[in-house]
């Protein structure tokens, strides 16, 4: 059968439309109010048998796509933790994507290997790390976590690696964390066999942080009753309120009790590149593995997570497993098929390369001094209003708060919050999320996207007023 060339693609078209994306995202309303199965069924059962014109795919995508799409690059996407993508990485991703690298030996592109540890080294110096640390990109923190995890098991000497956690005589292994510690630690701890009951909850204090003193009661404790402590996760920025565990206490009972600390940064540790909140890293040398996620708080867009640690060969004696076809002759080399599960790897540093360069470290700082007195500013207007609450320390970009009707009670105010959420998020004005905080339904404001202003914070506190004023 005759081969037909594959369709001409005009670029100019995709190159403005980003342009014309990018100069408005408020343009579209900020969440997709399309119902459930309309983007299905707007699409044919089967696969096209013969190509099609570009200009016709890009049509659809315009028709069918878009309207199912949720902005997160809307200046009023407060939701979860708000991102947004720099337009210079979204450029950089292009670029990747033509060059279409499988980044996993140094040989496949040296560039990719070359531009990861060098911008990783970058990473490092402006987190006001030690040069103690080698950082490696992964797509997800969490695959970062379960990376750090995995090598948390392997140090442990059980020789799990070669054979297996089944079928001899083995210790309970235990992870350390408290309620607030994000969901794919416990994700992590299911895959590497460890298991659910075996993640310990660790009480916290009244500002929702770890306690030390409880932790070093529960890792005794276990070893007492014959369990084998394997990880203590700290979270610098927890993903309701970004509470900030006292990673310098922790890691004193972790380094006492010869246990691997493993520090969860993915939000807030971006913020470590300003001077003033430095401190958010205080004590991660006395931590083994940290995540950050720049695809969080960095303006890289999805997807950009970075693990460092303070051995790396304890990765490549976790992960490296180097079959015939993929040996090579290369020497000093660095291969980061070795350090984790994946094989192929998307050549991420560009983007972050990108960013760096076109924003500057400096204008990076800007943005996030300026997201956090964005967030202060709000967190104000709700504390001095009678009928709402501040729920929770709001050390950062993040607040959570609820509104508070005369002499309801938690379960009335619960229903009520759910009813202005949904209010407010009807409006197609605004975008936030919600959280639980001691069992009470709290609204969640979270700012990190490149193009909010002060006006855009306003008027999601203005809907939220008027939403509240019209007794939903
Ligand atoms: N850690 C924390 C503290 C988070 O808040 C999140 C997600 O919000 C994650 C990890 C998971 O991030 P990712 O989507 O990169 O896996």
């Amino acid at each position: 059968m005759k081969q037909t060339a594959p369709a001409e693609v005009d670029f100019a078209l995709i190159t403005r439309w980003i342009e014309a994306y990018f100069a408005d995202p408020s343009a579209y309303p900020v969440r997709s109010a399309v119902e459930p199965g309309a983007v299905a069924a707007a699409l044919p059962a089967t696969a096209p048998e013969a190509g099609e014109p570009f200009e016709r795919i890009l049509a659809d995508f315009e028709r069918i796509v878009v309207p199912g799409i949720t902005h997160w690059n809307h200046p009023r996407f407060f939701a979860y933790f708000a991102t947004s993508a720099a337009p210079a990485a979204v450029a950089a991703e292009a670029l990747a994507a033509t060059l279409d690298v499988k980044a996993m030996l140094w040989r496949t592109s040296p560039a990719a290997t070359e531009l990861e540890e060098v911008t990783m080294r970058w990473l490092a110096t402006l987190l006001g790390l030690s040069s103690g640390w080698t950082g490696i990109i992964y797509d997800t923190a969490s695959i970062a976590g379960f990376t750090a995890l995995a090598a948390a098991r392997e140090a442990l000497d059980l020789n799990i690696r070669e054979l297996g956690a089944s079928g001899r005589e083995l210790p309970r292994l235990r992870v350390y964390v408290t309620e607030h510690t994000h969901s794919h630690i416990e994700k992590a701890a299911i895959a590497l066999g460890i298991g659910r009951q075996n993640v310990v909850q660790v009480p916290t204090d009244a500002a929702f942080r770890m306690r030390p003193d409880a932790l070093r009661d529960a890792v005794r404790g276990d070893r007492a009753a014959g369990y084998r402590p394997c990880a203590i996760v700290a979270t610098v920025g927890t993903t309701s309120t970004t509470s900030i565990d006292p990673v310098p206490a922790i890691a004193e009972v972790a380094r006492a009790e010869r246990v691997w600390l493993h520090v969860d940064a993915a939000y807030a540790g971006m913020a470590a590149m300003v001077p003033e909140f430095r401190d958010l890293l205080a004590g991660i040398e006395g931590a083994d593995s940290l995540v950050v996620n720049p695809h969080k708080w960095m303006f890289v867009p999805m997807d950009l997570s970075v693990l460092f640690v303070r051995d790396p060969a304890v990765l490549r004696r976790t992960f490296a497993l180097v079959p015939e076809y993929l040996s090579t002759t290369d020497g000093a080399v660095t291969n980061f098929m070795d350090y984790g599960l994946q094989l192929g790897r998307r050549f991420r540093a560009l983007k972050l390369w990108f960013v760096l360069r076109h924003l500057g470290a400096e204008g990076i700082r800007t943005r996030l001094r300026a997201h956090v007195a964005l967030a202060q500013e709000f967190a104000g207007w709700v504390a001095a209003e009678r009928d709402w609450e501040i729920l929770a320390p709001h050390p950062l970009s993040v607040v959570c708060f609820r509104h508070r009707a005369a002499e309801a009670g938690d379960e009335e105010l619960d229903a009520l919050n759910a009813r202005l959420l949904d209010a407010a998020n009807a409006t197609g004005e605004v975008f936030l999320s919600h959280t639980k905080i001691d069992g009470r339904y709290a609204l969640r404001l979270a700012i990190g996207n490149l193009r909010t202003t002060r006006d855009d914070v306003a008027a999601a506190w203005h809907i939220l007023r008027e939403c509240a004023g019209a007794r939903i």
